[in-house]
């Protein structure tokens, strides 16, 4: 339901993503691994347009997009349905601080769905309890812990029902304590077959969760396979270098 072809990112001179190539299939859990500064987080935002690429064409479920092209109202429109498909969690939580945590969830439902009240309610409250949240609903994100507050941060993103949902190193801003239960969420969002794209530097989470393992460095994929196939017999130099480092 994803495809990607030929994406190119430059920042000024600095071209961050040399053509990058990935088809994506449904339920399929992709975690992409890399050296800091290899373009992964460039990729993802690429993806939903929050970085306008430099070239290529992005896929996601029905809606096609060409880098580079004029930014007519059409286009724009098309942008705005793919996000809509598509949900991100980055590294910092971004939630509302003013709006409780139910509050926050019910917001999407509502302003992008025109989901009536009542109902954006009981949706959201069903994935509160969902991320094991259930009895937190009428917090405030201050008065939750940051594994707290990035559950309701992944509670929000599915509430608009996304195709594909895209995380971003979800857990490097937390207390290695809490970093346990977000991974738990995620581990269980891949067994009910929600799509995935996820950079993350847990390791042992990856192994278990990812279908595929994609390896970048300098705005390329070096490498990609099953989780076996990069951890244990990796072809690449680069590839090994990297896993040697972190482990
Ligand atoms: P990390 O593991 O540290 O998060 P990353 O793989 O996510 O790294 P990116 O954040 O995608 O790497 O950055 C890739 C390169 O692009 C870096 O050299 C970075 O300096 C550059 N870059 C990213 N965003 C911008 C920007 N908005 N303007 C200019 N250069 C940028
Ligand atoms: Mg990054």
């Amino acid at each position: 339901i994803i495809q990607i072809t030929n994406l190119k990112k430059s920042f000024g001179l600095n071209e961050v993503l040399q053509g990058i190539d990935l088809t994506i299939n449904k339920s399929e859990v992709v975690v992409i691994m890399g050296p800091s500064g290899s373009g992964k987080s460039t990729f993802l935002r690429c993806l939903t347009f929050l970085e306008e690429p430099s070239d290529g064409i992005i896929e996601i479920g029905e809606f096609t997009v060409l880098a580079g092209g004029k930014i007519e109202r059409k286009r724009k429109k098309v942008i705005r349905e793919l996000r809509k498909k598509t949900g991100f969690v980055f590294q910092s939580f971004n939630l509302f601080p003013h709006k409780t945590a139910i509050e926050n969830v019910m917001e999407g439902p509502i302003i992008i769905h025109g989901t009536k009240p009542v109902e954006a309610r009981k949706l959201a409250e069903a994935l509160l309890i969902k991320v094991g949240l259930g009895d937190r609903c009428d917090h405030y994100p201050a008065q939750l812990s940051g594994g707290q507050q990035q559950r309701v941060a992944i509670a929000r993103s599915l509430a608009l029902n996304p195709l594909v949902m895209l995380f971003d190193e979800p857990t490097s801003a937390l207390d290695p304590e809490l970093v346990r239960e977000v991974l738990q969420v995620i581990k269980d969002l891949a067994q009910e077959g929600m799509t995935m794209i996820i950079v993350t530097h847990e390791m042992n989470f990856a192994k278990d969760v990812a279908d595929r393992i994609v390896f970048m460095d300098e705005g390329l994929i070096v490498e990609q396979g099953t989780s076996a196939e990069i951890f244990q017999t990796p072809k690449e130099e680069r590839t090994r270098r990297f896993l040697s480092k972190v482990e």
